[in-house]
Order: C-alpha cells, then sequence, then structure tokens
C-alpha cells in the first residue's frame, strides 16, 4: 500500500521508521519529512496544513492511507477532506479536534460525562477571572483556552503570578489562543501519558508513557516540547488503566459519538495520578513527541496494521502483540533551547551508530546538505533504545548520546530517574 505521513518531526521518523518495516507498506512519502526521514522515505514538499493540497497531492501519488502527526492539520480540517474523499486517514476530523484545540470544550465535555478532572471556570475577561483567583489561592493553574505550542499554561505556585498570567493571556501574548481563559484547581500527583486508539466505536489502548518537559536535570528550569520520555509507565497499572478507561476515556468517547462528532485516530490522554485515581489533565488529538518515538519503538512494524485498523473502523478485529520490553528517548537539543539557539551547526557521527530494532537515532529537526546533517531546529534528535528493563533501554541510549559528534548539542542525563530510584 500507499502510505502518506504528514509531519517532519521525530514523531514522524518514528512513525515512518515502524511503518516502512511492515511488508504492507510499498510506497511511503513524508510531507516535508527531513535528513533522517529521508534515508527510509521518499521526502516531498507540501503545505500540510491546506486540507485541498494535501487531498490533491493524495490522489495524484495514489495514496491509501494518510497519517497526520502533528495537531495543526487536524485543527485544520484535512482529515475531514480525505475522509470526505474516501481516502482511509488516521487522525480525527476538526470538530473532534477540539479535545486538544480548546480546553473550555474538553471541560465541558467532561462536565457531561462526569470525568473526573480538575474543577474549573472559564472567563472572558480580566476582572472577573482575577476575583475568582483571588477567592480561590494559589496555586492555581491559568491556561488560554486555544492551542499554544504548550506554551499557554501557567502553573501559579502564587497568587500574583496567576493574576500577571490573567493580564499576559488578556493582553494578547498567545493571540486569539488567550481569548478564553479556563483557571483550573492544582492537582498534585503523578502524571502519565496514555494512548489510545479510537475508531468510534472501538477503543484500544497502545501504551503508556512518561516524559520530562523541564529543560534541566532534576526536572527543573523553564519547560520545553519534552527532553526525552520512557514506555511504558509503570504507575499506569491495571487498576489504574481500568479506571482511566472506564471513567474519563470511554464516556469521552460515547460522548463525542452522541453529539455527532465521533472521534477517529489515537488520542492522548495526560493524566495525574493520585492514591490509584487517575484524574484528566488534558487530550491532545495525535502522539505525543516524544512519546511517540519509545510507543513506536515497541510496537515495531504491527504500528501500521493498528493504524489502517483505525483508520478504516476494524478496531474491534486487532489486538496488540506486547514484548515485554522497556524503551527510553533521549532528546538532544542545540545549545540555548528552549531559549535562541544557532541553527546549522553540523551533526557528524551518525553513520556509526547502531540502527536496528533495539537501538534508532530518529531525526527530529535536521536537514541533509550534500553528505552533512545540519540541525535546523531546537529539539534535533531522539536518540531511542529499546530493552529487557529500562535500565537497559537507558543504558544503550546514552551509550549512542556519546557517540554522536555535536559539540553544540546537549541533552539532559538523568532521562527516567525517578523510576530508576525506584
Ligand atoms: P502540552 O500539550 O505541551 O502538554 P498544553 O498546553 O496542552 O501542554 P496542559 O497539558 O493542559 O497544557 O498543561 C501542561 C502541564 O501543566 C501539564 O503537563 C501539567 O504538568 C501542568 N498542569 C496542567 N493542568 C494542571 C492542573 N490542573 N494541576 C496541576 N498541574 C497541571
Amino acid at each position: 500500500m500507499n502510505i502518506l505521513i504528514l509531519g517532519g518531526g521525530g514523531r514522524e521518523h518514528a512513525l515512518a521508521w515502524a511503518v516502512s518495516q511492515n511488508p504492507k507498506c510499498d510506497k511511503l512519502i513524508v510531507a516535508p519529512g527531513n535528513a533522517g526521514i529521508a534515508q527510509i522515505a521518499t521526502c516531498a514538499s507540501l503545505n500540510a496544513e491546506d486540507p485541498a493540497a494535501v487531498l490533491q497531492f493524495a490522489e495524484a501519488e495514489a495514496i491509501d492511507l494518510v497519517i497526520i502527526g502533528p495537531e495543526a492539520p487536524l485543527a485544520a480540517g484535512v482529515a475531514d477532506r480525505l475522509r470526505e474523499a474516501q481516502i482511509p486517514v488516521f487522525g480525527p476530523n476538526a470538530a473532534a479536534a477540539r479535545l486538544e484545540a480548546s480546553k473550555s470544550f474538553t471541560k465541558e465535555i467532561c462536565d457531561a460525562v462526569n470525568a473526573p478532572t480538575a474543577a474549573y471556570a472559564r472567563f472572558t475577561e480580566a476582572e472577573p477571572a482575577k476575583a475568582y483567583i483571588r477567592e480561590q489561592g494559589a496555586p492555581i493553574v491559568v491556561k488560554a483556552d486555544g492551542l499554544a505550542a504548550g506554551k499557554g499554561v501557567i502553573v501559579a505556585m502564587e497568587e500574583q503570578d496567576a493574576l500577571d498570567a490573567i493580564d499576559d493571556m488578556f493582553g494578547g501574548a498567545f493571540g486569539a489562543a488567550g481569548a478564553e481563559v479556563v483557571i483550573e484547581e492544582f492537582m498534585t500527583g503523578e502524571e502519565a501519558s496514555f494512548f489510545v486508539l479510537v475508531d468510534g466505536n472501538d477503543v484500544l489502548p497502545v501504551g503508556t508513557a512518561q516524559d520530562h518537559k523541564r529543560v534541566g536535570e532534576g526536572d527543573t528550569g523553564p519547560n520545553t516540547g519534552g527532553m526525552g520520555a520512557y514506555s511504558p509507565a509503570p504507575i499506569m497499572d491495571a487498576s489504574v488503566t481500568e479506571k482511566a478507561l472506564e471513567e474519563i476515556v470511554r464516556p469521552t468517547m460515547a460522548e463525542m459519538a452522541r453529539r455527532g462528532t465521533p472521534y477517529s485516530g489515537v488520542l492522548y490522554v495526560g493524566l495525574m495520578i493520585e492514591n490509584g485515581q487517575p484524574r484528566l489533565v488534558e487530550y491532545n488529538v495525535r502522539f505525543g513527541d516524544p512519546e511517540c518515538q519509545v510507543l513506536m519503538m515497541r510496537l515495531g512494524a504491527q504500528a501500521l496494521d493498528l493504524i489502517q485498523a483505525c483508520a478504516e473502523g476494524r478496531l474491534s478485529e486487532m489486538t496488540v502483540n506486547w514484548a515485554d520490553d522497556h524503551a527510553m528517548t533521549v532528546v538532544m537539543a542545540a545549545e540555548g533551547y528552549p531559549g535562541s539557539y544557532v541553527k546549522g551547526t553540523e551533526i557528524r557521527g551518525l553513520d556509526a551508530i547502531e540502527n536496528d530494532s533495539m537501538n534508532v537515532v530518529f531525526h527530529a529537526g535536521t536537514k541533509a546538505d550534500g553528505g552533512k546533517v545540519l540541525a535546523t531546529g531546537g529539539r534535533v534528535l531522539n536518540v531511542t533504545a529499546r530493552g529487557a528493563t529500562l535500565q537497559e533501554a537507558r543504558d544503550r541510549a546514552y551509550g549512542m548520546v556519546d557517540r554522536v559528534e555535536w559539540p553544540e548539542g546537549f541533552c539532559r542525563r538523568d532521562i527516567g530517574w525517578r523510576q530508576l530510584q525506584r
């Protein structure tokens, strides 16, 4: 079959890596792709957020399945357009993608089905929002309603920080995304990400992960897109998983279907777990990046069968064939990230690093320049390994990190620390 993947980060490299191992995969095109993806697929240039352009491209290339990596094309209605044209697509329609694109929408659905989540209030004006913050006190969480690339959430430990966040948001710091603000109760506990495939009717769990969002060791410093992740997340034991499915995921999916906007694709369920009880932090309507890298490493070629069945509404036929394994990914970023950083530095040594079912360096922000690989983004490489234990996966991943020759790059040396200390 002919497959098109939209996106060009580490998540899409991992998807392309898994999909390309399945013998069913004949032609694989990734738009825009990157230097790592170019080694296993054809990279194409295409405006992935333009539904008409994607449809035209898919028809011209006789594509049998489109896999949408990032959220922006989903919010732009790319999946809607492909579905209308009967091209199987992995990713929800725009109406269902609101589960990520609008935090107040998600809260409204949680209310409708009584899903455990933080108490909240929503505001479109600063003064009542500030009055609410003063009444509730800190710690408290202030969120811009719309998509803000992970930057629209302020976890305020002091009341003043929350009040300042209100001024920033209504002052336009997040553009239209901040025209409405959700203020939430601060939840305590341990966070984990739970991934399920959904085809409107059926829900199939495809793994759990935990990530490290802060740039500094010991989980300190500014937030990033994620500096590393591992799978599985041991806190997601059978009982927590069952509660997350029965109290949060299935009721939400049933409510989406009842409203005439059934969900189809992967649902990323961000949870806060305390005393064995999961509560919803957020939904994302796509795989996490870098969580996808560890999930794909563990799923391998079967990922394509699962994704295809999801896109074709046949999830009830599927089971996941789990190996009893662990995976870890370590993000290598350009010095300075998440602040300003230099682009265009050369990365050497990649050819000498193993590349097999246990070890892969996924590219997140690279481009090929003649025979060279250049860093083009903040997060640049996702050094990923699998092992019988988390420690083994960790040792392999850092063994590879140590062989990447990139003086202008850095990584955290403590990915998985909490779990490894247990
Ligand atoms: P991203 O997609 O990058 O994860 P986002 O902008 O969609 O971020 P959220 O996931 O809602 O935002 O929040 C980001 C982080 O803030 C969470 O991962 C969590 O650590 C923290 N957080 C969010 N809501 C709460 C809450 N109610 N209580 C405590 N912490 C919270």
